[in-house]
């Protein structure tokens, strides 16, 4: 896991103290009485002067990311439960009447005595809960993902065939992945990003696309055995499918997931 400096976790943030209490972790203290616990460059934990907290993943669902929420705060308890990140409160773990709140990045906690309108729990509320995964969606998108993978090997990604996925750190809405799937258009630099995030090897690389070197040999002829077989094939599947569940789901908003050391 690579580790940043204070410095580069902090950036320009304004701030009256900071300092790092964990690895890649820090606590900012700002002039107005807010104070932010950073991991990376997400603001896990915004607790505001008037008492709120403020939590967020930057779609990034990761167990340090909600390990580290869960472990500077003691008002709510989050868990995941098939993927999906769940609210309750530490008391009462588990508990059948808190299983239906989903989390959702911005999600906010509040005093009781607030006046504010959202979902009442033990010793607050909360308002910007998430809903439930959208189970048509996670359909399409494990069809898209079972249906890619028959096309392989692709041509080589370039800027041409989708310009949205094509940029290593592109920051757009989904929407052009969701006409994708819909028009059943199997982008190879969405594929590409899908091994980015997932750190593929090499091998994968040559055997999915088709990469023609200097002496005209296609790189896919030599090493396509490699997805050849039933576990290669659902290697990259599984890939194509948590870049997409991150990004459509999730709701994450970069083409780098995997924002250095989230994991
Ligand atoms: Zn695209």
């Amino acid at each position: 896991m690579p580790r940043l400096t204070k410095a580069e976790i902090l950036g320009d943030t304004p701030h009256t103290l900071a300092r790092v209490i964990q690895n890649n972790t820090l606590q900012i203290f700002q002039e107005d009485g807010t104070q932010i616990i950073r991991h990376f460059h997400t603001d896990c934990l915004t607790f505001k002067p008037d008492g709120s907290i403020i939590f967020n993943t930057d779609g990034h669902k990761s167990s340090t990311t909600k390990l580290r929420i869960n472990e500077h705060q003691d008002k709510i308890f989050i868990y995941q439960k098939h993927r999906v990140w769940y609210v309750t409160t530490r008391d009462s773990m588990f508990n059948d009447k808190y299983q239906s709140i989903v989390f959702a990045d911005g999600m906010t906690w509040w005093p009781e005595d607030t006046l504010v309108v959202g979902i009442k729990i033990k010793n607050g509320i909360l308002t910007g809960t998430g809903k439930a995964p959208n189970k048509k969606l996670i359909a399409s998108i494990r069809k898209y993902c079972r249906d890619f993978v028959k096309q392989l090997p692709v041509n080589p990604p370039d800027g041409g065939d989708c310009w949205y996925c094509s940029i290593l750190n592109g920051n757009e809405p989904n929407d052009h992945l969701l006409s994708h799937i819909e028009e059943k258009y199997y982008v190879p630099s969405l594929l590409a990003r899908a091994m980015d995030n997932a750190d593929a090897g090499k091998a994968y690389r040559w055997a999915c696309f088709k990469i023609t070197d200097i002496n005209g040999n296609v790189s896919s002829d030599s090493w396509g055995y490699v997805i050849k077989n039933d576990y290669g094939k659902k290697q990259v599947e599984r890939w194509l499918y948590n870049y997409l569940y991150r990004r459509l789901i999730d709701g994450a908003t970069s083409n780098r997931l995997t924002s250095p050391g989230m994991y």
